[in-house]
């Protein structure tokens, strides 16, 4: 199964994924999403329970969760709200200076108190504009030895599939049966020379740069598109 740890549904004021069509694609395309709205948890019974948590220090996603956690917490309040929930941190797009909540800004990504608590960082983004920001991402993971995930960050439908990791079959409700699997993989991707290029792909990985002139144009046609549908 390909598994896309960041996904949005039309739950996120900015995404245009309805839920059923979600549903549709990644059945047909065997992607495992993880759906993590903006400041919105998200359960969807084909999909890992997410959030994109914005905090005081920039953004980060909160896996496994029962109860949302509110926007704009100090961010070491807002992880300890995960971990008591038996939840899941994972760094999203941590180094992408172009991004205003991106964790680089904050300059926390080194702080000893807050690398207790990361479980997971996304090493490659499909919405990064370059892939710097994704190397970095890499390195900074190596260095601390973190689990790794890839995300599509799909806005809208033609972005799911941009980025997942390819899995053995596994029990998606299970936060542990998931880290296996992210501990397999990452073994595979720390011992690769190559670095990434556009679109990169691996036996096991697989990550293209979107299409930055399709996003921002069909941006512009959400809202009126919101109106027509009605929503
Ligand atoms: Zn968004
Ligand atoms: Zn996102």
């Amino acid at each position: 199964m390909k598994l896309d740890l960041h996904v949005h549904s039309i739950k996120s004021k900015c995404s245009l994924n309805p839920k059923w069509l979600l549903e549709k694609l990644c059945k047909k395309y065997n992607i495992v999403p993880a759906v993590c709205d903006h400041n919105k948890l998200t359960k969807l019974n084909f999909a890992i329970p997410g959030e994109e948590v914005a905090t005081n220090k920039g953004e980060f996603i909160a896996l496994y969760i029962e109860e949302e956690i509110p926007k704009g917490l100090d961010i070491f309040e807002a992880f300890d709200r995960v971990k008591e929930q038996g939840g899941l941190i994972c760094l999203p797009h941590p180094f992408d200076f172009k991004r205003s909540r991106s964790l680089v800004r904050f300059n926390i990504l080194e702080d000893k108190e807050f690398l207790k608590y990361v479980d997971i960082v996304e090493v490659f983004n499909s919405r990064c504009r370059s892939l710097e920001p994704n190397l970095k991402a890499l390195e900074y993971a190596k260095k601390h030895n973190f689990n790794i995930s890839f995300g599509s960050d799909s806005h809208f439908f033609w972005e799911l599939g941009n980025a997942y990791l390819k899995v053995d079959e596994f029990d998606k409700d299970n936060p542990k049966d998931l880290i296996k699997e992210l501990k397999k993989v990452r073994k595979e991707l720390f011992t690769l020379n190559n670095l990434y290029k556009n679109p990169w792909i691996g036996n096991r990985f697989y990550g293209t740069l979107g299409n930055e002139k399709n996003i921002s144009l069909y941006s512009k046609y959400l809202k009126n598109f919101r109106k027509m549908i009605n929503i």
